[in-house]
């Protein structure tokens, strides 16, 4: 079994307009843009990550806002909910911001004893705050989203399949231990996490299968300490058979991924260097940063981006 996974590192999704996802992330949710970089397959393709102060693995949404994606469908075979960490009391806050930035969906509900805020993002992406009583990690503050209701960090996710055996018995192998089950949802939950620790497993047998578009989950990244943890957890896991791609540079950590039996891509990456690597902690996410081999054309690239406020 592996013991060196801490929890979540990041999750990766699509939208349809950079400046919307840009502008929701920010000024609606409040988190910090820790980078902006481009995708390392269309450099014409925003990548953008979004977190606390440092990009604190456990803490990044980051996305790919690809112009005029279609929307996608979801269904089984894919994360069903992203859930963001809240202090306790800090709902009735989320609430009337959201009420008066007309965020969609927006309902209250109760699971495994927290209550939460469900609402969807701008391209239909399934989101909930969930207030976590417990939850020492410190919080990015910004304009109109102060300390005492800002959001932690992922409290975990929910992923949507057909049948949950096989993935269930893949968090065992990674470590998770099975908490609690309410109706169909099963949770699971990995000891000395970082506080993105809890993955909801729902069995939906009769749903079709999720198409993938924007508003869509495109992956999911667990974390590692580092590379060498991380070619530990790799062996390990081709010895049970997983088919994982080599170790990736990705600039701010280093990545391999295989796809889950359930048909959610997984990751898993290292904690290392982080987003500070090339750009001062005070400045993140704000000047365009590339991957080396698109510097070069760096002008062409800016001028086909579209700009984003600050
Ligand atoms: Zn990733």
């Amino acid at each position: 079994m592996i013991k060196d996974i801490k929890g979540l590192h990041h999750i990766t999704s699509m939208a349809s307009d950079a400046r919307q996802n840009n502008r929701f992330f920010t000024d609606t949710l409040g988190l910090r843009r820790v980078k902006k970089t481009v995708n390392f397959d269309d450099p014409n393709v925003y990548h953008l990550y979004f977190g606390d102060e440092n990009g604190t693995p456990g803490t990044v949404m980051t996305y790919f806002p690809f112009a005029n994606m279609m929307l996608g469908r979801p269904g089984v075979g894919e994360v069903g909910e992203t859930q963001f960490s809240v202090p306790e009391g800090s709902l009735s806050f989320w609430k009337e911001r959201f009420a008066a930035q007309g965020v969609g969906d927006v309902e209250t509900d109760t699971v495994f004893g927290a209550e939460r805020l469900r609402f969807i993002g701008p391209d239909g992406d399934a989101f909930a705050l969930v207030e976590t009583p417990d939850d020492k990690r410190p919080a990015w503050s910004s304009e109109g989203v102060s300390n005492d209701v800002a959001i932690r960090g992922f409290s975990g996710a929910r992923f949507n399949l057909h049948d949950t055996a096989s993935t269930a018995e893949l968090l065992g192998f990674m470590g998770y231990e099975r908490s609690e089950a309410e109706g169909n949802v099963t949770r699971y939950v990995i000891p000395d996490g970082n506080g993105a620790d809890t993955i909801d497993l729902a069995a939906l047998p009769k749903t079709p299968f999720a198409r993938q578009g924007a508003g869509s989950v495109h992956h999911i990244a667990f974390a590692v300490e580092n590379r060498e943890k991380q070619l530990e957890v790799r062996k390990a896991l081709m010895d049970t058979g997983y088919q994982v791609t080599p170790v990736i540079d990705r600039d701010y950590f280093w990545a391999i991924y295989f796809r889950t039996p359930g048909g959610i891509l997984f990751e898993v990456a290292t904690n290392e260097p982080g987003f500070n690597r090339d750009e001062d902690t005070a400045h993140l996410g704000e000047a365009l940063k590339l991957p080396s081999r698109y510097e070069e054309f760096r002008s062409q690239i800016e001028a086909n981006l579209v700009p984003l406020a600050a």
